[in-house]
């Protein structure tokens, strides 16, 4: 099996960590494990190989927007930080997934509206994100139109998307000596011109600025550069996480 938590094991401890008491991750493995790997490692290799960087000698932020979103910083080849945590829903805001939210949530619910830890938790996983947002939808191709229609919650869903994906890029900066490049992929950061421009647009103290023409040509697997000249590079790269399996396999096999 290729777990897609296998590529953050090199995270060290200081990021996988939660400030939580010390007997909770020694006798229950509570921790976090990041997930998305297996994308995360396909787009930082390939972004080097594009770039002529070694990938064992570079710096790369990754933003992986599907239906599941997350980010990471890759360190030579190898995660250091990544927005997903114990389970898939800590992080950024997903197609129906909230991402972060203050833990106190369960209680105050629990305690206001008498809610079970059922439903706390089918609401914050299914009902919540881009879709709990928007009242709307979790595609974000239904939302993109919405809100050109004038939709008030699609609107507000794509404005809390991006500004907390910049957020969580910005956060996993703190994991890199240098930046050599941004990464979008997934369903989202491949295809939506419109989401990479408004969360780069957030980024600014990072010095990342956009050509919007390249940003505009690179969707439908479209590949390559799309910031700004003399700016720090952005770069889209198509995910490929069954090749990256094969691949991992036939390494399995060669050994
Ligand atoms: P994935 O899970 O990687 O297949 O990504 C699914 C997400 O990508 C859904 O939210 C889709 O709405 C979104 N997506 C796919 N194509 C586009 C597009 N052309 N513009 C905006 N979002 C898109």
């Amino acid at each position: 099996a290729v777990f897609d938590t296998a590529f953050h094991q090199t995270l060290p401890e200081h990021a996988y960590r939660y400030a939580l008491p010390d007997s909770l991750y020694r006798e229950h493995g509570v921790r976090r494990y990041g997930f998305h790997g297996t994308s995360h490692r396909f787009v930082s290799q390939r972004a080097a190989e594009m770039t002529g960087l070694p990938i064992n000698a570079s710096n790369w932020l990754v933003a992986h927007l599907g239906n599941g979103c997350s980010t990471c910083a890759v360190v030579d080849g190898q995660s250091r930080d990544t927005s997903m945590g114990l389970t898939p829903l800590e992080g950024v805001v997903m197609g129906t997934r909230s991402g972060d939210v203050d833990p106190n949530l369960h209680s105050h619910l629990a305690r206001t509206l008498g809610w079970s830890l059922g439903q706390i938790e089918t609401m914050l996983n299914k009902d919540s994100g881009l879709l709990g947002l928007s009242g709307m939808s979790n595609d974000m191709r239904t939302l993109e139109q919405a809100r050109e229609q004038g939709h008030a919650g699609a609107t507000l869903a794509i404005e809390v998307f991006c500004y907390r994906l910049a957020k969580s890029l910005a956060a996993m900066s703190c994991a890199l000596p240098q930046l050599d490049g941004l990464i979008f992929t997934g369903g989202i950061g491949e295809n939506s011109a419109l989401i990479r421009s408004k969360t780069i647009a957030h980024l600014k103290l990072l010095n990342l600025a956009l050509d919007d023409q390249a940003n505009a040509r690179a969707v439908r697997g479209a590949s390559g550069p799309i910031h700004a000249q003399g700016h720090p590079r952005v770069l889209v790269v198509p995910t490929n996480e069954e090749r990256q399996i094969a691949l991992d396999t036939l390494a399995l096999l060669e050994a």
